[in-house]
């Protein structure tokens, strides 16, 4: 597993090139966005950290760059905290996970791991978990293979949980994924949202993770 770090802040490049390390990754850091470029344009890595805020070329340009050359490994950006247009523009520019800084360094991890298992699985858009099956593409949820109508944010919620299997997803994390950065939502509302989830899915469905969060379940009920 080879992976690509863009990231000009040495402190930060130290730390997560160590952790991946230790993990199991051989890790290239570059400090530019040129370099950046030129490198993932021109070599093959399993996967890249990319910084948005980089020297001689930003982050996102480069993410463009790669996209539009055809360079299609896992890209997992890092943004300024509380950058939330940034967030936005570098999903459109084809990240497939952002993590805010600062972050802790088992989420990094964590993201990682999930970025590669989706990799991984790429060839089919159909995710199954338990009772549930859940279409990425068509956005669509099924029970024991009956279709559910859902919100939008129902879906976010199930989909959100589907790309980590078997890992519970903080309450944290999914106030962060659902609702960015308004303040305004917290624990209460994810909770609201597993009640409301609950009652259309049935109980076992998403099973509580005490002091970790929410997971579904994986095996039939
Ligand atoms: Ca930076």
């Amino acid at each position: 597993m080879r992976v690509l770090l863009a990231e000009d802040d040495p402190r930060i490049a130290a730390h997560v090139q160590r952790a991946l390390e230790a993990a199991g990754y051989r890790v290239e850091v570059v400090g530019d966005g040129e370099e950046a470029l030129f490198r993932g344009e021109t070599e093959d890595y399993t996967l890249a950290v990319l910084d948005l805020g980089l020297p001689r070329m930003d982050g996102l340009a480069v993410l463009k760059r790669w996209r539009s050359a055809g360079r299609h490994m896992p890209v997992l950006v890092l943004t300024a905290r509380g950058a939330w247009s940034e967030r936005v523009e570098g999903i459109d520019a084809g990240a497939d996970d952002y993590l805010p800084k600062p972050f802790r360094i088992e989420e990094l991890l964590a993201r990682v791991r999930a970025l590669l298992r989706r990799a991984a699985g790429l060839g089919s858009p159909v995710i199954e978990a338990g009772r549930l099956t859940l279409d990425t593409r068509l956005k669509e949820v099924r029970l024991d293979g009956i279709p559910v109508a859902l919100s939008a944010l129902e879906w976010r919620f199930l989909s959100l949980l589907a790309h980590r299997p078997g890992e519970a997803v903080s309450v944290g994390t999914i106030v962060e994924q659902l609702y960015g950065d308004d303040d305004a939502r917290d624990a209460n509302a994810v909770e609201a949202l597993v009640l409301r989830l609950r009652r259309k899915l049935g109980g076992e469905v998403i099973e509580t993770r005490r002091g970790l969060g929410y997971a579904l379940a994986t095996t039939p009920a």
